[in-house]
């Protein structure tokens, strides 16, 4: 890494953001976004490989489901009527003409009068309307002795009784998570149309950073940022890519930036964007590659943020500003919206709960404020966390939630209701 990448800027030109520059609310900046991102292609994908992923199509039941009668229960398929006297004090017994189990697909029937033993998920035989259970019974083999009566439909799953022949059992734009999965599998779908996981590429900006598990040299510091961004995108069911720390030099970053373009989907910078140092790069070189707006939004942490396209793609890109709070911060409204937008949803976020305060908070005027919170959701409680600084990563550590503080409110006390974002 080198750290004498002052003489080349001047090459470049800078852009001086007017002080006075206003501040655009976060609202505006998510609404920037949502018109900016075009959902990928859509892609036909295996199962296996369409979890994680958004449905791109409505997934409906081909055939009804279950698609036949079947027993519930494993015990014996009878005439409810054979046993409507059945109890303790009389049982019924009947003869057993044989089993029938779960998978088996001959063509059984049941005359009245007698049973036949079955297992859970079996095909009812014809002319049986319930089933008894075995506890119900004496588990006879030749024949049974019965001392309960049941209804008929008795543990019966009747077939069309889960879904319908053409119900819809997933929507487009649902994310295809482990129950979602099952349900177009049970429906038989091999394959699905989906909106692929996004390539998310991260890389780090920064003459101060080092690799974690090298030594660290006074005035250098270990880089956080790429591989929590990176962890957030997967967790946000993408396919990140880490870059390693870049320099502060736009000899290094651009063509470094450039050559991800190959492979992003989406890029995720941090570091670079402040408002006003030569050394914030990632702002004096991007402006080269695309279309980026540099603004400040009206929240804290995370005021400096850059957003636009780059590249003949026009690939999204998101320049976090370098405070890891405030990059994980942005990450999660921000590149959250963005990554959403790549899937086809609109206004994708975390979701909010409302909590009553564990503790007094305060905030700056005119900004929204995220501030790391102790989320207990069976108390209903939301406490803010010591050390609310955005280079403050140790609280990371600690929060479950990000406590959601609207522009006008510049103080609050134990007790009042917040709304509050639920980190994953
Ligand atoms: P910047 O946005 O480049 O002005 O950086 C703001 C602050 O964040 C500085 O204290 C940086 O040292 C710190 N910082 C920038 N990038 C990282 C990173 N990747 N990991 C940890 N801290 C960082
Ligand atoms: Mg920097």
């Amino acid at each position: 890494m080198t750290a004498e990448a002052g003489g080349h800027h001047h090459d470049l030109g800078h852009h001086h953001p007017e002080p006075d520059e206003p501040l655009t609310s976060v609202d505006a900046h998510l609404a920037d976004i949502a018109a900016t991102i075009r959902p990928l292609p859509p892609t036909d994908l295996g199962l296996a490989e369409a979890e994680g992923c958004v449905l791109a199509e409505d997934v409906t039941a081909g055939a009804a489901l279950p698609p036949f009668d079947n027993s519930a229960m494993d015990g014996y398929a009878l005439h409810a009527s054979d046993v409507a006297e059945a109890s303790k004090d009389a049982p019924v017994t009947l003869p057993v003409v044989g089993e029938v189990a779960a998978g088996d697909t001959g063509a059984y029937a049941v005359a009245p009068g007698t049973c036949m033993r079955i297992t859970t998920g079996a095909k009812l035989p014809g002319g049986a309307d319930a089933v008894i259970p075995v506890e119900q019974t004496d588990g006879g083999v030749a024949k049974v002795s019965i001392r309960a009566s049941v209804g008929p439909g008795h543990a019966v799953r009747f077939s069309g009784g889960d879904a319908r022949a053409g119900e819809v059992l997933l929507t487009a734009g649902t994310r295809l998570g482990p129950m979602q999965v099952a349900v177009a599998a049970a429906a038989g779908r091999g394959r699905l149309a989906v909106y692929p996981r996004p390539r998310v590429v991260v890389l780090s900006t920064g003459n101060e950073l080092t690799e974690p598990g090298h030594g660290l040299v006074p005035g250098k510091i270990w880089d956080s940022n790429s591989y929590m961004l990176a962890a957030a995108a997967r967790q946000a069911d993408c396919l990140a890519f880490r870059h390693g720390p870049i320099p502060d030099d736009p000899l290094e970053m651009l063509p470094a930036i450039e050559d991800q373009l190959l492979r992003a989907d989406l890029i995720v910078t941090s570091g670079g964007v402040s408002m006003g140092g030569e050394h914030d790069v990632v702002k004096e070189t991007l402006g080269r590659l695309g279309t980026i707006r540099f603004r400040k939004v009206a929240m804290q942490p995370g005021m400096p943020q850059g957003f636009g396209t780059i590249g003949e793609d026009q690939t999204p890109i998101f320049t976090l500003p370098g405070n890891p709070v405030s990059a994980y911060v942005s990450f999660q409204l921000f590149v959250l919206a963005g990554l959403g937008a790549l899937q086809g949803q609109r206004g994708r976020s975390l979701p909010l709960v409302r909590a009553a305060l564990g503790g007094p908070l305060r905030s700056p005027p005119s900004k929204r404020s995220y501030l790391r919170g102790m989320l207990d959701r069976v108390a209903g409680t939301v406490t803010p966390l010591a050390g609310q600084g955005s280079h403050q990563v140790a609280t990371l550590g600690k929060a479950n939630a990000l406590i959601v503080v609207p522009e006008w409110v510049v103080q609050m006390k134990e007790g009042d209701e917040v709304e509050v974002m639920v980190l994953p």
